[in-house]
């Protein structure tokens, strides 16, 4: 490994569920855009074989060369297979489906569940935030973002049983503190798809509260069609319509995170 030690104030910030559709891919890029707008320098790793924060970011399957499989089979570094997006302050490390091979060969490689670590601590120096953007499962590529991670952010969809999956997650996640990565936390649950006019959104963010406190964001992410527009035009809600109640919840959402980084500071 070389020398080169990482930022002291680097956060690499892993954002995981197992389940598929609950606003993980939204809130990387979105979070992403919005912290790099407030001025810090922000990597985006695609860790999902579709590659849907590539998408998301304007970059095209054939532009995803190298990728994050590369990094991970050790044939290119992390910085050599960073590439700058549209946004200014945001790079992007891109996914192709050849992930989905990488699932299986980390299961019999060397450091099998320590080799996004590993690329982390080589590269991405510039970076203050890295946000990862993980598959829907608990496999070996979201294990590898959990012991590269520092902390984990948990969106969470605004429907009936939102609560049920996520014991699978914390469980996996304590399991990883305890074997790899004894400092990773959880830095907060944030609800997602949040429909003020479905009585049921409300039932389920008030449960989901009831049972993990000031873990979950005051932050709540609308259902909101500029959101779900947004990546087909390859673009950040706040690139495509920043006035939207999408883009303004998470410019409010990087907010409240910079300002849980702030306290945990004082
Ligand atoms: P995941 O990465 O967890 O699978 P996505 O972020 O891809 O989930 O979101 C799943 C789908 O829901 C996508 O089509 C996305 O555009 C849409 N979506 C996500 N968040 C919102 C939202 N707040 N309002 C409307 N649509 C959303
Ligand atoms: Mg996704």
């Amino acid at each position: 490994m070389s020398s080169s030690a990482p930022a002291s104030i680097r956060r690499v910030v892993a954002v995981a569920n197992q389940k598929g559709g609950v606003g993980k891919t939204t809130t990387v890029i979105n979070l992403a855009t919005a912290l790099a707008a407030a001025g810090h320098r922000v990597l985006v790793i695609d860790f999902d074989p579709q590659g849907n924060a590539s998408t998301g970011l304007g970059v095209e399957p054939a532009d995803r060369q190298p990728s994050i499989y590369d990094v991970l089979t050790g044939e290119e570094t992390l910085d050599g297979a960073t590439m700058a997006t549209q946004v200014p302050n945001l790079t992007l490390v891109p996914a192709t489906r050849d992930l989905v091979g990488a699932e299986v060969e980390l299961l019999e490689g060397e450091r099998r569940d320590q080799r996004l670590r590993d690329a982390l601590f080589d590269g991405a120096a510039e970076a203050e935030f890295v946000l990862i953007d993980c598959p829907p499962s608990l496999g070996m590529l979201t294990v590898n973002a959990l012991v590269a991670a520092d902390e984990v952010l948990v969106p969470l969809q605004c429907e009936f049983l939102a609560l049920e999956g996520l014991s699978h997650l914390l469980h996996t996640v304590d399991r990883i503190r305890r074997s790899r990565n004894p400092d990773l936390r959880i830095r907060g649950v944030v609800l997602t798809m949040f429909d003020r006019r479905n009585n049921l959104s409300e039932v389920v963010a008030e449960d989901v509260r009831a049972n993990l406190g000031d873990t979950v964001f005051e932050t709540v992410i609308p259902r909101n069609v500029r959101i779900s527009e947004a990546p087909s035009h390859g673009l950040p809600v706040m690139l495509y319509d920043w006035r939207s109640a999408g883009a303004q919840a998470y410019i409010q959402l990087a907010r409240e995170l910079l300002e849980r980084y702030e306290r945990d500071a004082a």
